[in-house]
């Protein structure tokens, strides 16, 4: 558990909005594990770790450890970032840590602190200058910067400070904090970071390294995850508690919307950066589909949600079959309550090859489109002949699915009824998920029924919002804006992935 002793507050609450609640703390018992592997950005830091050549490595080793736990998370590109205290240094590459950094290239990075990234781009291409954690130099000194989310005003900020001749190195949204940092309005202030988080909008979960210093922040409306764990007398940053398992750390709770944590030598230090919103706004598809199950986010168990979700489904959509299969990996705990819900037995149909990339988070639609195949084969003694509830987290753009179910009919299921565990996605998200515009959206274009037979299924039935709702434990701190087209937080102009890119 994380104590209360040494933490001090850096910059107090606004008289307004009073303190920050009180920080949940739950016994590392209560974090859920289990289910085998999974899959918006991964973030991590690490302070206070012992040097490389102590057993477990530095903080560097432990990042990269760390990142393993997030791949699913983000697979074009990873860094990671490390300092002594004195110098920085780093290393990044394209593709799948694994391929990116190799073990022997990260063991002997110095330092007792650093942050790492891994990365999906939902603005700017896969560019290897777009590779995080950005470093750089500014009369501040020297910071390095990871992201997850999506800021709605970025352009508008970039193109203020590319009116004032500064030079950007990428096409990230990541990049302005940078340029508000080194802003002379706020650089020569103690509260510099505070200031220039202040000056955003949208989703952020952000890891920031100095030579001396860890810290992490969250947008006032906590759209993605961040969590704080305990290592020894170290400290964790991560965005999902499966990274604080993967290094036998202790989870201490979430870093709060809105708040700033700085850890540092003389301690850890906590405060909030802004205004608190009337209302918070986490990310309801990090439920659905982007977090691992074995994960707690926003305070809750993601398997426990998924399976109330397809509990809630067999409830509100049945029927009349003979076995339920999920679409693996994260259709697999609403397929076990859709089962349990329904009184269906549950069986595998699909086999998942785990050796090729998630298809949603690669970059482009023919990746994604001609990689299905590659990534799922299914079991014919188990559908041939069978009705089939098939068991999905949702439907993007419906290729996938098509492709899928197709894969099911030639295996011989003699009847497939789809059932969807979240509602039918209409509207764009801004905020940080790869699903940008309406021409790509199938529900936005087409009726349930349309969509069923372009899928080729005999029925379909989605989650209501309703139902979709029913499977947390505070609905009013959710963002559903993809379902029911209500932004919690004003958009920009254009949002579009390559928005900032000129070539
Ligand atoms: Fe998540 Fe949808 Fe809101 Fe985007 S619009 S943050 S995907 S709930």
């Amino acid at each position: 558990m994380l104590s209360a002793s040494g933490v001090r507050e850096l910059y107090p609450s606004p008289p307004a909005s009073g303190d920050l609640p009180a920080v949940r703390r739950r016994p590392p018992e209560a974090v859920a594990r289990a289910i085998g592997p999974r899959e918006a950005c991964g973030v991590c830091g690490v302070y206070g770790a012992p040097d490389p050549g102590s057993p477990g490595g530095g903080a560097a080793a432990k990042v990269h450890l760390g990142l393993y736990a997030l791949q699913h998370r983000g697979q074009e590109s990873a860094g990671v970032v490390a300092s002594d205290g004195r110098g920085v240094q780093s290393r990044k590459g394209l593709g799948l840590l694994s391929e990116a950094i190799r073990e022997r290239d990260i063991g002997d990075l110095p330092g007792h602190l650093a942050i790492g990234h891994v990365r999906y781009s939902t603005t700017g291409s896969g560019r290897v200058q777009n590779i995080q954690p950005l470093v750089v130099e500014y009369a501040g000194g020297l910071l390095a910067v990871a992201h997850n989310g999506n800021l709605t005003n970025a352009r508008a900020l970039r193109r203020r400070y590319e009116e004032r001749g500064a030079i950007f190195q990428t096409s990230t949204d990541s990049e302005v904090i940078v340029h508000l940092m080194a802003d002379p309005a706020y650089r020569a202030r103690p509260d510099a970071l505070a200031c220039a988080l202040g000056e955003l909008a949208g989703a952020y979960a952000f890891v920031f390294l100095t030579p001396e210093r860890l810290m992490a922040a969250r947008d006032p409306h906590g759209f993605r995850p961040l969590c704080l764990g305990r290592l020894g007398r170290g400290w964790v940053v991560a965005s999902e508690t499966c990274a604080l398992d993967q290094l036998g750390a202790q989870y201490g709770g979430e870093v709060e919307p809105g708040e700033l944590v700085t850890i540092g030598p003389e301690g850890i230090e906590r405060g909030s950066f802004a205004e608190r919103p009337g209302r918070r706004a986490h990310c309801i598809f990090e439920h659905i589909y982007f977090a691992r199950p074995d994960s707690e986010v926003f305070g809750e168990s993601v398997h426990s949600v998924r399976e109330a979700l397809g509990r809630r489904l067999a409830a509100d959509a049945p029927a009349d079959a003979d076995i339920v299969i999920a679409v693996p990996d994260s259709g697999r705990s609403a397929a076990m309550g859709y089962a349990a819900g329904s009184g269906l037995p549950l069986e595998r149909g699909f086999i998942r090859n785990h050796y090729v990339g998630r298809t949603f988070i690669m970059d482009g639609a023919d990746a994604r489109s001609s990689s299905v195949e590659l990534k799922l084969n299914v079991v014919r003694r188990v559908v041939a002949g069978r009705r089939v509830v098939v068991v999905d987290d949702s439907i993007v753009r419906g290729n996938t699915a098509r492709s899928r179910l197709g894969l099911l009919r030639r295996a011989g299921a003699r009847e497939i009824h789809l059932r969807v565990s979240c509602p039918p996605i209409r509207h764009p998200c801004y905020y940080g998920i790869d699903f940008p515009t309406r021409e790509e959206l199938i529900a936005a274009n087409r009726s349930v029924e349309e969509i069923r037979d372009f899928i080729g299924v005999e029925t379909l039935a989605y989650q209501t919002v309703e139902g979709l709702l029913s499977a947390v434990a505070r609905p009013e701190d959710y963002c559903t804006a993809c379902f029911t087209g209500e932004y919690p937080v004003t958009v920009g102009e254009d949002m579009t992935k390559r928005a900032m890119e000129r070539s």
